[in-house]
C-alpha cells in the first residue's frame, strides 16, 4: 500500500504544481473581480447590511439555480434554521435527516427545538437513501389527522434534510415523492452542491426550499455566507424577512413585527459572491477535468473513485475515494497528511456524537460501511491543468 500511497501523493503534487509544502483540502480561488468590489464596498463605506452586492449576489444566485427566490444568509447553517422555522417545524416536532452529514444539519434541526432522526443513506449516492427512508415511515409511523406521527414518540415528523454528499446529488426525486406521500416537508441541504444537477435540474430546487453554503471550503465562497431557495413567492419574501429582524419597512421608524433573526449577509461578502458567481462556470468546468484526471488515474491504481450518480451532473466538490476497509483508510490517512497533503475521512456520524446519540435511527449499515472507508483528497481548483 505505502508504494500505492507515494504513487498518489507524487500524481498529486504534480498536478497542484506544489513539489513540497501543504495541499490543502479546498483552498478557495481568488482570481476575478473580487478586489474590485470588495474595494468598492470600502470606497463607498457600503460594507454592512446596506448596499447593492446583497441583491446582485441573490438576482445571481437564482439564475443560476433556477430557483424563483434566492435569500442570502449569514451562513448555510442559519439558511437551513430559517428553513426549518418556515416549514413550521416547532419543539416538539421531529425531523429526519442523514446520520452521514456535517454537523450544521442536525445542528439546525436542534436550533428549533427539534429532534432529529437519522436514516441510512445509499452507497452510491452517499445521500438519504429513499428505499429506506419509506420502510422506516412505513414501520414507525401513522397518519394521525394528516400528520405523519412516529408512533413510538407520539411526535409528528414535519421535515426531511436529505443532503447531497460531497456535491453528488441523492435521489431526490423519489425521496420527494414519499415525503408528499407523508405530508413531510423537504428541505435540501445543497451547501455541497452548487452547480449539481438531478435530471437537469439544479439541486436545492426540488423541495420546498433548499439551502446553499459559501464557507471558505466550499465551491464558491464569501468568506462566510448561504442562500435559502425557494419557488413560494410567500416563503421567498417571509424568508427575507426574518432574516432581517423582521423590520417592518419604513424610512424612520424602527418596527418589527415579529422575534426574528439578524442573519443577513454582509454586502461585503456578497461582493466576494459577486465576483466569485461570475467564475463559477469556469470553476466547475476545471473541477470536472480534475476529478476526471483522478478518475483514470485511481482506475490504473484499482482503487474506487467516486464519479456522480446516473442521470446526474456533480460538482465534485470533493473527491472522494472508498478504500478497501477501515485500516486502510487509517494508514491513508496518516501517510498523506504526514506528508503534507491533506486528506481526510468523511464525518464523524450524527448519531456517534455525544448531543445526538439519544435520537432515533435505522440501522445505518451503508453510512457505518461509508464511514469506514471514505477518504476525501484535495480538491481545490486548478487553473491550468
Ligand atoms: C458547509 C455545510 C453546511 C453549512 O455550513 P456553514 O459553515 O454554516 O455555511 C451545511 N450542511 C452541510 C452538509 C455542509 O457541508
Amino acid at each position: 500500500m505505502e508504494s500505492k500511497f507515494n504513487e498518489i501523493i507524487r500524481f498529486i503534487r504534480e498536478k497542484y504544481n506544489t513539489p513540497e509544502g501543504l495541499i490543502a483540502l479546498h483552498e478557495p480561488r481568488f482570481k476575478g473581480n473580487e478586489k474590485k468590489y470588495v474595494n468598492e464596498c470600502i470606497d463607498t463605506t457600503f460594507v454592512s447590511s446596506v448596499g447593492k452586492y446583497v441583491t446582485r449576489f441573490e438576482e445571481m444566485i437564482a439564475e443560476f439555480t433556477g430557483a424563483k427566490h434566492a435569500i442570502a444568509a449569514v451562513n448555510g447553517t442559519a439558511a437551513l434554521h430559517i428553513a426549518l422555522l418556515l416549514s413550521d417545524v416547532k419543539p416538539e416536532d421531529e425531523v429526519i435527516t442523514q446520520a452521514l452529514t456535517f454537523i450544521a444539519t442536525a445542528n439546525a434541526v436542534a436550533y428549533t427545538g427539534a429532534k432529529p432522526i437519522f436514516i441510512d443513506v445509499d452507497k452510491d449516492t452517499m445521500g438519504l437513501s429513499p428505499k429506506l427512508l419509506e420502510i422506516f415511515l412505513l414501520e414507525n409511523t401513522e397518519a394521525v389527522r394528516g400528520f405523519c406521527i412516529n408512533k413510538k414518540t407520539g411526535k409528528r415528523i414535519k421535515a426531511c434534510v436529505p443532503m447531497h454528499t460531497f456535491g453528488h446529488p441523492c435521489r431526490i426525486d423519489e425521496i420527494i415523492a414519499i415525503c408528499n406521500r407523508y405530508n413531510i416537508d423537504v428541505i435540501e441541504d445543497a451547501a455541497e452542491s452548487l452547480g449539481s444537477y438531478f435530471k437537469g435540474q439544479h439541486t436545492g430546487t426540488f423541495g420546498k426550499f433548499g439551502t446553499l453554503s459559501f464557507n471558505g471550503n466550499k465551491t464558491i465562497t464569501t468568506g462566510g455566507g448561504g442562500m435559502v431557495l425557494t419557488n413560494d413567492d410567500e416563503l421567498g419574501k417571509l424568508a427575507k424577512h426574518i432574516t432581517t429582524t423582521a423590520k417592518v419597512p419604513h424610512r424612520w421608524e424602527f418596527v418589527h413585527d415579529r422575534i426574528a433573526y439578524n442573519y443577513r449577509l454582509t454586502n461585503l461578502a456578497a461582493a466576494l459572491g459577486c465576483a466569485q458567481m461570475e467564475q463559477l462556470p469556469e470553476f466547475l468546468l476545471q473541477k470536472r477535468k480534475l476529478s476526471e484526471t483522478y478518475s483514470s488515474f485511481f482506475k490504473h491504481l484499482g482503487i474506487e473513485f467516486v464519479t456522480e450518480p446516473k442521470n446526474c451532473l456533480s460538482n465534485y466538490w470533493l473527491n472522494t475515494l472508498v478504500l478497501n476497509d477501515k485500516k486502510e483508510q487509517t494508514s491513508f490517512l496518516e501517510h498523506m497528511n504526514n506528508r503534507n497533503v491533506m486528506v481526510r475521512p468523511v464525518w464523524q456520524l450524527m448519531n456517534r456524537l455525544e448531543m445526538y446519540k439519544d435520537c432515533q435511527c435505522d440501522s445505518l449499515t451503508n453510512s457505518e460501511w461509508l464511514a469506514d472507508r471514505v477518504v476525501n483528497i484535495p480538491s481545490s481548483v486548478i487553473v491550468n491543468l
